[in-house]
């Protein structure tokens, strides 16, 4: 798993790490949007949350993530963005009964979090600045026991950016 802030480099390392070593890419949030786009029964939900900066309900995310999981060949994943509460942790360990093996996290100053999602062009609806604001106060109160879980577990990487 590969844990970060907005604009901490998640998505670019994944793709590197993906092509080096052969995992199987699962972005969360790619995946809600693209559920977004597929005009499914939690599309509009989760467009709501996703402009607030909010989170969107551990199940609904799991269930994403688990769907790509069974339907891919692949048996070693590198699922990012995810988890980013406590209690996306446990939902996730609780429907598909799995752990990650390690957990890498992005520490980045938010300045240059901010300046990143700000600079991308990726034609993100929650890549505005006040979006940004919300989503950074969000991921300080909930990231860190989720870091500090898998610290506890032996299973945390940080690197600094
Ligand atoms: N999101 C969520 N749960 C997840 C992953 C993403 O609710 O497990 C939502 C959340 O609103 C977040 C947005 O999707 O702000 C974008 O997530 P993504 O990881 O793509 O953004 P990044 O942090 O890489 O800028
Ligand atoms: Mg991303």
């Amino acid at each position: 798993m590969l844990s970060g802030g907005p604009g901490s480099g998640k998505g670019t390392q994944c793709t590197k790490i993906v092509n080096n070593f052969g995992f199987k890419h699962l972005s969360a949030g790619e995946l809600l949007r693209r559920e977004i786009a597929s005009n499914s029964e939690y599309g509009a939900m989760i467009l709501n949350t996703i402009k607030e900066g909010k989170i969107v309900p551990s199940e609904v995310t799991v269930k994403l993530i688990q769907r790509e999981m069974e339907s891919s060949d692949s048996r070693r994943f590198l699922i990012d963005g995810f988890p980013r509460t406590e209690e996306n942790r446990i939902a996730f360990e609780n429907i598909t009964g799995a752990e990650p093996d390690l957990v890498i996290f992005f520490d980045c100053p938010q300045e240059e979090m901010v300046k990143r999602v700000l600079n991308r062009n990726e034609g993100r609806v929650d890549d505005n600045i006040v979006t940004i604001k919300k989503r950074l106060i969000v991921f300080e109160a909930l990231n860190l026991p989720v870091i500090n879980y898998y610290s506890k577990r032996g299973k945390l990487y940080t690197v600094t950016v």
